[in-house]
């Protein structure tokens, strides 16, 4: 079947799952920490600093992941963690279940226009080689993404055939689903469980904390939004952490941010933050125009620590 050998009984050998296993690990390793470790923590939180080089490297794998642009990406994930589950959230389940697993994406266009977004990535928007793949949530700057991803998959197919190109394919669809899971079944009830009572219905759920390298421990991120580390317990596999730890202990990673203890004085004072946009939210409902809803609700900084332990 010519140069790519697409007879299947052919691929049972052991040297084609040992290649197939290596491309999927890679593969699901590089685009799956590109979002937790890259577009999550690194850009959106500043849980941990790395070197230039290291940082669009590791940033890479999200927009390989098909992210599209980080920018546009880390604008959602801030607007998230300020209304989380409140109106304004822009992939909440209280929407709906398919709405927070795909449908948000389609619409963010007129839902966070470009005005918002500049409010929200100030940090971002001055580094040119991020806006390059494009600031807002336009049709373009996705076309350009998917684009980009479609030439690698052709790259790797030409250059390392079928076998690494199937591996890699797999692994970048899983990957490409994992932090949806997290925004849909992490802020589901009856999944998972919660160590924190904190404001919105965040959830640790534990095949996504695996399968989303770390991130499904999403009751302890959405407790402790800045720290680096979200798997808390023992039994909490946080892969993404195991990774910052790593570079930290090899000296590429400094200002690594961990979970803190909270003094009831923080706590009081992120009570009183979150009654006030939650007031805020209330009087905004009564209207029906979702765009106006998220530029009416005024932008409040998640308090780092706005939990109380139950
Ligand atoms: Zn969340
Ligand atoms: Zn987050």
């Amino acid at each position: 079947m010519g140069a790519f050998n697409l007879d299947l009984s052919s691929w049972n050998t052991p040297t084609t799952w040992l290649t197939f296993a290596a491309w999927f690990v890679v593969t699901y390793c590089y685009l799956a920490v590109g979002i937790t470790g890259g577009y999550h923590r690194l850009l959106t939180h500043k849980s941990y600093k790395v070197p230039s080089w290291l940082r669009y490297f590791i940033v890479s794998g999200g927009y390989l992941a098909l992210m599209g642009a980080p920018v546009s990406w880390v604008a959602v994930h801030r607007l998230h963690h300020q209304k989380s589950d409140l109106p304004g959230d822009p992939h909440s389940p209280r929407d709906g279940f398919e709405h927070a697993l795909y449908k948000w994406m389609f619409d963010m266009e007129e839902r966070q226009p470009i005005e918002e977004i500049k409010k929200q990535v100030p940090d971002l928007l001055e580094d040119k080689w991020l806006c390059m793949l494009g600031v807002d949530h336009s049709a373009k700057q996705a076309q350009l993404c998917l684009w980009v991803n479609i030439a690698v998959r052709v790259l790797i197919l030409i250059a390392f055939g079928p076998v690494a190109f199937t591996a890699n394919l797999i692994a970048s669809i899983l990957v490409f689903w994992s932090p949806q899971f997290v925004n849909t079944f992490c802020h589901l009830e009856n999944w998972g469980y919660r160590t924190y009572e904190v404001r919105d219905g965040s959830r640790n759920v534990p095949w996504v904390g695996i399968m989303a390298l770390g991130e499904g421990w999403h009751n302890n991120h959405h407790a402790f939004p800045k720290s680096a580390r979200h798997g808390i317990k023992w039994y909490e596999i946080d892969g993404t952490w195991m990774m910052i730890s790593f570079l930290e202990k090899i000296g590429l990673a400094t200002e690594v941010v961990r979970p803190t203890v909270v003094s009831p004085e923080v706590i009081a004072k992120a009570k009183e933050v979150q009654a006030a946009m939650v007031a805020a939210n209330a009087v905004v409902q009564t209207t029906s125009d979702s765009a106006k809803l998220v530029s009416t609700v005024p932008l409040v900084e998640t308090p780092e620590l706005e939990l109380v332990k139950s």
